[in-house]
């Protein structure tokens, strides 16, 4: 989905803009719809919000789903709990202000068979929108409150003159819209934009693969996308589409999986610092580590630069792996660094291994934006020099001013943080460096394989011996003074432990007041205790004490937002309390759980929830208090509820796609990556006749993202 602009609304909004507008002459698919008939300023405004500014992004613009007028039910025949569509009379319009809810729109709505309530939560848009008389089509899930009714359901009104539109077809497409922005307006724009897109369409796939897949020429295809004759024309238009878009990204995959790496340093194994390393260990490795640190080794001796995805849920133990790797680097002369996406990971990663890979003769070092100028300076010119063998950091490890001498190995961790953008420029500090991206954020392997395409995988299957299952437990407000009594007793036996408050990023002040006033209070009620408080907008200097008196165990409790989630790594810390854990998404609470259990001891997470969240946030933290590995959790809740809710994919540092969802349409991504790959193997370079479509359409489509091909 495309994102809204952040300009909000008002004149100057819309005055700004028309100073910039100029009409074209030559009207294209790249022309601004605001030319189009009854397209004001304002409305292109709204347009822009769904992400659509020019005709071409309108005729692209899929919906979401269709309505079949066919299946309407009349409200007799309408069965609770099922999804149902029926067209009615509006018999009586008005709004309503509840204590909880704030105001609803609600409407009767009657055919001739009975009566329906419909209500609307959050719409104050609604508020003027309907009238008795007005013919209406719903369409949602049919429940029951003093008699069927529907809640917040999609809606169509159908106003007199406007039949037109209502009647061209039985199937109505629902787009994502936005408010003031009329599924109306849509189908009449996109009616004129088809007419001006038609002729200037070009067909972007090749013949052979229309006709595998018996898929329609691309304006027939825009055609049924959005005035389908009937609902089976428009899904296969969509499923052509979403499989273009897929197709074209594999193909991108399979260039990249041909490309020549042979120029990288061929890192051998000479077992002087690495058996220094591994002796220095407080613990031997497991099986499972020895295993991925095997594959690494054969993969770092080719020559050939490795592309290596290391997926381990929290707490397997990935870090040693790529100290590991970074060592071998060391041993071979050459540099290497890691990059982790926040500042606590990037200290705490130099703060353990730092003494360690010194006494084995490599000098480290950190880099983040809080390292002072002259520090900073020093560091440059170390690693320029070569003096440097090891570098940790943050992004600022991208800057400009940031080179090395000779890098061969990048190793990022928490890689779904970083944008790919972020990452290919780091592999441009080196002569094709090999490259470790370290994740714990679980995908389901087939999709893994297919969406990272060029980069062979690692499974760290095993967690360190000894590790307990973490209980977690869900409890609510009434019980906190039992949790704060158990918390007591297991200070008292020397354990630590993490409060968690919630920061979510656009209200970051207000959340943090609220990790301020835990603290002020928890510091009272375990005065006998030493409490710290610990979040982003620390001076840095203060963030890394803090930070190193909670390892050795100087303060007991950290109060805390989510500036630890990811890679925070104290072992005698064994209970986490998270408060208003409904404000998480599941991903995140598999994270902030992962900040303990990885001792010995048993670990606990226990989550506050106020009294009154909702069944939907019970459900889901019922299901996180029952699962504890983050692989059956990931795919657990993918069955229930469908990808988004898991994770954003741009969470996930995955491709950004607009038409297809990865996730969902599995089946359409493996059928494109088969075709792509086996295209591309049949023509490497795209010198076919058949296949100069192909080679025209990948810059264009991925003109915005140079550097991709380096890298994916
Ligand atoms: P993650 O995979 O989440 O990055 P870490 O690398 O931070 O996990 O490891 C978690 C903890 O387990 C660390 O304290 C680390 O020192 C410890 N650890 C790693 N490997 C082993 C092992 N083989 N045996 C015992 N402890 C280990
Ligand atoms: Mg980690």
């Amino acid at each position: 989905m495309a994102e809204s602009p952040s300009q909000p609304s008002g004149v100057y909004f819309f005055k700004k803009r028309k100073s910039f507008y100029q009409p074209r002459k030559e009207r294209d698919l790249n022309s601004p719809i605001q030319y189009l008939k009854g397209v004001g300023p304002k409305k292109a405004y709204y347009f822009r919000r769904i992400g659509v500014e020019t005709v071409k992004d309108l005729i692209f613009l899929v919906p979401r789903r269709y309505l079949d007028r066919k299946n309407l039910t009349p409200i007799r025949e309408l069965k609770v709990g099922e999804e149902g569509t029926l067209i009615g009379k509006i018999l009586a319009a008005g709004t309503q202000k509840t204590q909880t809810k704030g105001e609803v729109v609600r409407i009767v709505v009657g055919d001739n068979t009975g009566i329906i309530n419909v209500t609307w939560f959050n719409r104050p848009d609604l508020k003027r929108a309907f009238h008795p008389n007005q013919e209406i089509i719903l369409s949602g899930t049919v429940s029951y409150f003093r008699g069927k009714s529907m809640v917040n359901p999609y809606y169509e009104l159908i106003e007199e003159g406007k039949e037109d539109y209502t009647y061209s077809g039985t199937i109505i497409p629902i787009y994502p819209l936005t408010e003031n922005l009329s599924l109306w307006d849509v189908r009449r724009t996109m009616r004129q934009a088809l007419k001006v897109a038609q002729p200037l369409l070009k067909e972007t796939l090749p013949k052979k693969i229309l006709e595998r897949h018996s898929f329609p020429n691309l304006p027939t295809a825009l055609n049924s996308l959005h005035f389908p004759e009937t609902i089976e024309s428009a899904r296969v238009a969509q499923k052509r589409l979403v499989y273009e878009e897929f197709f074209y990204f594999e193909c991108l995959l399979a260039l990249n999986k041909n490309r020549k790496r042979e120029d990288a340093p061929i890192l051998f194994n000479r077992h002087n610092l690495t058996e220094k390393f591994l002796s220095s260990l407080p613990f031997s490795l497991t099986q499972s580590q020895r295993d991925v640190i095997k594959e690494i080794e054969e993969d770092l001796k080719k020559g050939k630069s490795m592309t290596r995805l290391l997926q381990g849920d929290v707490g397997s133990g990935k870090t040693v792996i790529a100290l590991y790797a970074m060592v071998l680097a060391g041993e071979n002369h050459t540099q290497a660094c890691l990059m982790a996406p926040t500042e606590i990971l990037a200290e705490q990663h130099f703060l353990n291994w730092h003494n360690r890979l010194s006494d084995i003769g490599i000098k480290s070092a950190l880099i983040t934006s809080s390292v002072k100028k002259k520090e900073k300076e020093r560091i440059y010119k170390e690693l320029i020099e070569g003096e440097i063998g090891i570098i940790f950091g943050t992004h600022a490890l991208i800057e400009e001013d940031c080179r090395f001498k000779n890098l061969s190995l990048v190793v990022v961790d928490e890689q779904h943080r970083f944008g790919v953008m972020q990452r290919a420029k780091l592999l441009t500090k080196g002569k094709s460096p090999h490259f470790l991206v370290m994740t714990a954020t679980p995908i389901p392997r087939t999709l893994s394989l297919t969406l990272y395409g060029d980069l062979d995988i690692s499974t760290l299957k095993e967690k360190p011996p000894g590790r307990k299952k973490i209980i977690t437990q869900l409890t609510t407000e009434k019980n906190r003074h039992k949790v704060y009594e158990y918390i007591r007793n297991k200070l008292k036996e020397g354990r630590q432990v993490y409060i968690l408050c919630p920061l979510i990023e656009e209200s970051e002040r207000l959340d943090l007041a609220s990790a301020k006033k835990t603290y002020e209070e928890v510091k009272l009620i375990f005065s006998d205790f030493s409490v710290a408080l610990l979040h982003g907008r620390m001076r840095s200097e203060e963030r890394i004490r803090t930070m190193e008196d909670f390892r050795k165990g100087l303060i007991q409790i950290l109060v805390t937002t989510t500036v630890i989630e990811v890679g925070v790594d104290v072992p005698n810390a064994t209970i986490i309390l998270i408060e208003h854990p409904e404000r998480f998404g599941l991903a995140q609470l598999h994270q902030l759980r992962g900040r303990v259990g990885r001792g010995e001891e048993v670990s606990y997470c226990i989550l506050i929830a106020p009294e009154n969240i909702s069944e939907e946030a019970k459900e889901r933290l019922s299901h996180f208090e029952k699962l504890d590995d983050g692989f059956l959790l990931a795919e657990k809740d993918l069955e229930v509820r469908g990808p988004g809710q898991f994770f954003g994919i741009r969470q996930h540092g995955l491709p950004d796609f607009k038409v297809g969802d990865p996730l969902k349409e599995k089946e359409i991504l493996f059928q494109a990556r088969e075709d792509a790959f086996a295209l591309i193997a049949e023509d490497p370079n795209l010198e076919r006749e058949e296949n100069q479509i192909v080679k025209e359409n990948i810059p264009k489509r991925f003109q915005e993202r140079e550097g991709l091909l380096k890298v994916i």
